[in-house]
Parts: C-alpha cells; structure tokens; sequence
C-alpha cells in the first residue's frame, strides 16, 4: 500500500501503520528505544531521549491511571456524538494515550484498562474502562 492508501484506510502513514496494524488485533503497541530502552508514543523515527535511531515497536501492558479526563459537549467528528467522556491515560510504560471511556466514569488518578472499540472499515481505536 502507498502512503495515501494507508492513511485513507485509516491505518496511519509509513511510520504509524504498525501501530494500526496491531490494533486489528486488539495489541497496544508502544516504540521502544533498543539503546536506552525509553519508551514513547505518538510514533518517531528515533528516540526522544538519546536521539538513537534504533526504536522498534513492542507490545503494551494496556494498563495505565487516568492522569486528566474530560466531558465533550460539542460534536468535533461526525463519528463521535456528545456527550462522552475521553481520558488521557499515563500508561505503565510512561508515554500518555487519549482514549474514549467504555465503561465506567473513570477519575484522576484511577486504574484503567484499555479495550477496542470495533468500527467499519477502519482498524478499532483504543478506549479504557476502569480496572
Ligand atoms: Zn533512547
């Protein structure tokens, strides 16, 4: 697949589609660094911490504490209808993940756990509940 036919399928551009990929089959992946063993997300082509170029994509935990949450009230994408609730969670390995909630009415501070949220045509996206 070309750049523009991956991001048009939803699975990101060159850099990203790993990440999509494994969604599909509901794994967390997050770059790790192989010289510093720093981990991060959003995707790089090296690492944040050392400037290595010897990243690569390992599975996640899926688990992590809700670090900030917010309510939106004000329709933003037609595929989300307000009002519904997103947290940034911190997960275990460290880099922070934004995600819808799918159970539960998450705080600060608690643990969540992530799960998929299947859509047409397109790889699922992360969400969490509370563990
Ligand atoms: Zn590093």
């Amino acid at each position: 697949m070309t750049n523009e036919e991956t991001i048009e399928n939803g699975y990101g551009d060159a850099l990203s589609a790993p990440f999509w990929q494994a969604a599909k089959e509901h794994k967390l992946l997050l770059q790790q660094c192989g010289n510093c063993s720093h981990f991060q997300f959003y995707p790089r082509p090296y690492c944040l911490e050392c400037q290595s170029d010897d990243v690569s994509w390992v599975e996640a935990s899926g688990k992590g504490t809700v670090y900030s949450q917010t309510t939106v009230h004000v329709q933003v994408s037609p595929d989300f209808n307000p009002p519904y609730t997103v947290v940034l969670v911190e997960l275990e390995e460290g880099p922070r993940l934004l995600g819808h909630v799918s159970e539960g009415e998450p705080a600060i501070g608690d643990q969540v756990t992530i799960d998929w949220n299947e859509r047409e045509d397109k790889p699922p996206l992360p969400v969490f509940s509370v563990a």
